[in-house]
């Protein structure tokens, strides 16, 4: 019926653009690699709005004649292969030769370039594709690409397009894959005008490390380096307390090309076994260099993934290399004879988590068997944890015992009042508290301690949730028991209600920061003592995307300073010992996240993500008290039978349906 054509060359590169050019971050990729592939030892990215309005590299490389200027936006021209050959063992970081093409057709494209041996330079301008514009001009050895108004000739693909936020974050981390991936290259990157980061060039990848991540990260790092025949393997891990709630943190460069790798990842976390929770994923940079002819790069449109040839060799050696490191690590870093009672603050951070946790095991331990009684518990002020009317600045009876992933400072202090707690177990006996009579045996914090003791005011946790329960309408839910540190069993008058407290928490959560939102001045406590909160790059960009709406929650962030912020208040419901982890692990989940585009749904997705943040982890014991506390709390927020994320916060189980399972009924 003569219906099929060929397609013109331009609407051809439209198409392939489809594929290779998702967004500015994909332009900046492409225009990167090319520096590099043409020998760059300096390279600056500049872009303006996200790159959605413009953005340019240049860079120091060997440049183009006017023949290759005008043939590098050809489809299908590269000089980088000549046949099937040269595919199969790739050493650039190009080689499809159709980037160039690809971005010509769907933007506005200025080109100025100069090789060594030329006297003088070329320019050249394109808009869509269409013919190019050439002249000759002066320059400097080099080339420099401007590419302006992306996706101007194609509106479906610019309507795709995020926030110039968001294309500001992902244009950032291609920067700084390539960055990680190429030390020896000296790296600028400028947004709108301000200078983002300068990175000289280094021979040391710990000292690129550090220039992204800040030293703090740089020097909690060890090296990993395994130097096979066919396979070497070279770069830094973090060591365990590093590890984070996101993947962002894990790069793997193979033969210089930065590469998403899920089944390398997991070989790399199997290396830390429970060194870290399974929540957590370390953080690293690896360098992983094989003969060319082993990996295939030619498996995704935009070089992201990669195909080995003997994959499971690779991930064995990875593991390998990985644990002999923190094994090393683990030895170099114990001292002999040490004593998690004396010597728990002199510990290297490295090992202080897991003495913490083994320490609140024995604790936890020690309570369950009815031994430990600690007045200074008994006395706190209770209410605080679940924001209550008590002072807020009051450690609660979880801040000295939780472990949670946290900043070194904190966890020095956890550790701190661990060794405390340690101390007065050890010098006042466990069995008996030295204030009561040897006689009187107390079987726990709520139980009744015996007549001859007498608690000076501020009540006692017994006391308040004595009158608490006296209080408490009937008919109303009680609670029976905690069942693995993460459910409460509670019975009304008509059946048992198991509550899923990290779940229920965080709708308390959700409905105290919406409650807070409403207010023209949400209600805030400032904090005597600021935190200081450290941020890279992009944790950065995430925490100024939000700032505004956290003020509107309570929070109050200031910039104190390059990359440091201060936190000068916060909700009067958090408490203020879990700050910092609940704002670092809210910067880890927004990005790691997929959060939906249309601004109101964003919103409700933001105020979710720390609700469950500052929600009490599954997994921690709760007081009776608390238990109780935290039911009257969600009871009294409206819609309180779902958490955050929709998912049920209790489970009911009546009378009615227990005797008819039981046959006590037809
Ligand atoms: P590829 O990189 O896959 O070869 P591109 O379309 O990205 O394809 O580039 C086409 C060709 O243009 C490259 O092969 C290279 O010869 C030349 N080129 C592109 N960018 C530069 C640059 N910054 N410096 C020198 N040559 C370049
Ligand atoms: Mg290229």
């Amino acid at each position: 019926m003569g219906s099929i054509r060929i397609l013109p060359d331009q609407l051809v590169n439209q198409i392939a653009a489809g594929e290779v050019i998702e967004r500015p971050a994909s332009v900046v990729k492409e225009l990167m690699e090319n520096a590099l592939d043409a020998g760059a030892t300096q390279i600056t990215v500049e872009i303006v709005k996200g790159g959605t309005e413009k953005i340019v590299v240049t860079d120091d490389g060997h440049g183009m004649d006017e023949m290759d200027a005008r043939l590098a936006f050809e489809r299908h021209a590269t000089s980088k292969i000549g046949g099937l050959d040269d595919l199969n063992r790739i050493k650039t970081l190009g080689f499809r030769g159709e980037a160039l093409a690809s971005i010509a057709s769907v933007s506005e494209v200025f080109l100025q370039t100069k090789t060594k041996q030329s006297l003088g330079g070329v320019r050249l301008e394109m808009t869509g594709g269409k013919e190019p514009i050439v002249a000759s001009t002066g320059c400097s050895v080099g080339t420099k690409i401007d590419v302006s108004n992306l996706f101007f000739n194609t509106p479906a693909r610019k309507k795709y397009l995020k926030s110039e936020a968001t294309e500001y974050r992902h244009v950032l981390d291609t920067v700084q894959d390539l960055a990680l991936a190429h030390p020896e290259v000296g790296f600028r990157f400028v947004s709108n005008g301000r200078p983002a980061f300068d990175l000289l060039k280094t021979d040391k990848l710990q000292a690129r490390v550090g220039g992204l991540f800040g030293k703090s990260v740089s020097e909690e790092m060890v090296d990993v380096f395994y130097g096979g025949r066919d396979l070497q393997i070279s770069g830094w891990i973090g060591k365990p307390h590093t590890a984070r709630a996101t993947r962002k943190y894990q790069y793997f460069v193979i033969n210089g090309r930065p590469i998403q790798d899920n089944r390398l990842g997991y070989a790399v976390k199997e290396a830390f076994s429970n060194l870290i929770p399974g929540s957590q994923y370390p953080i690293f940079v690896l360098n992983v260099t094989v003969d060319p002819t082993q990996v295939d790069v030619n498996v995704h449109p935009r070089k992201l993934e990669v195909r080995f040839a003997q994959p499971n060799e690779i991930f064995r050696v990875m593991k390998a290399s990985v644990a002999a490191a923190l094994a090393r690590e683990l030895q170099s870093s114990m001292t002999p004879n040490v004593s998690l009672q004396d010597k728990n603050l002199e510990m290297p951070a490295f090992l202080r988590k897991e003495s913490i946790r083994s320490m609140e095991r024995e604790k936890i331990e020690v309570e369950e068997s009815g031994g430990d009684y600690d007045p200074s518990v008994a006395m706190a002020p209770p209410l605080n944890f679940f924001g209550g009317a008590s002072g807020a600045a009051t450690p609660s009876v979880f801040d000295e015992t939780s472990y949670s992933a946290s900043s070194n400072a904190m966890d020095a202090r956890k550790a701190y009042l661990l060794q405390k707690r340690a101390e007065r177990m050890a010098t006042q006996g466990m069995d008996s508290p030295p204030s009561l009579p040897a006689s009187g045996p107390v079987s726990s914090i709520f139980g009744s301690p015996s007549a001859s003791f007498s608690m000076p005011t501020p009540p006692t946790v017994a006391e308040v949730t004595q009158s608490y329960m006296e209080d408490r309408p009937t008919g109303s839910l009680r609670a029976l028991a905690q069942v693995k540190n993460s459910y409460i069993v509670a019975q009304d008058d008509d059946g048992i209600v198991i509550i899923d407290q990290h779940a229920a928490h965080e709708r308390v959560m959700l409905g105290k920061f919406r409650a807070n939102e409403a207010e023209r001045e949400p209600a805030r406590q400032s904090l005597l003592a600021p935190h200081q909160l450290n941020l890279d790059y992009r944790e950065k960009a995430i925490l100024e995307e939000n700032l505004d709406l956290l003020r509107s929650l309570g929070f109050d962030i200031s910039e104190f300073g390059g990359s440091t912020y201060s936190i000068d208040s916060v909700p009067d419901f958090l408490v203020d010992d879990d700050i910092l982890d609940v704002i670092k692990g809210f910067l880890d989940d927004l990005l790691n996240d997929q959060s939906p585009r249309e601004a109101a749904r964003r919103h409700e997705h933001i105020l979710h993500t720390l609700a469950c943040r500052a929600a009490a982890k599954f997994g921690r014991r709760l007081s009776t008290y608390e238990q109780e506390s935290l039911i009257k709390s969600l009871l009294e927020t409206e819609g309180s039978s779902a958490c955050a994320h929709g998912r049920p916060t209790m489970i009911r189980l009546s009378f009615n349906e227990l005797e008819q399972k039981f046959g006590r009924r037809g």
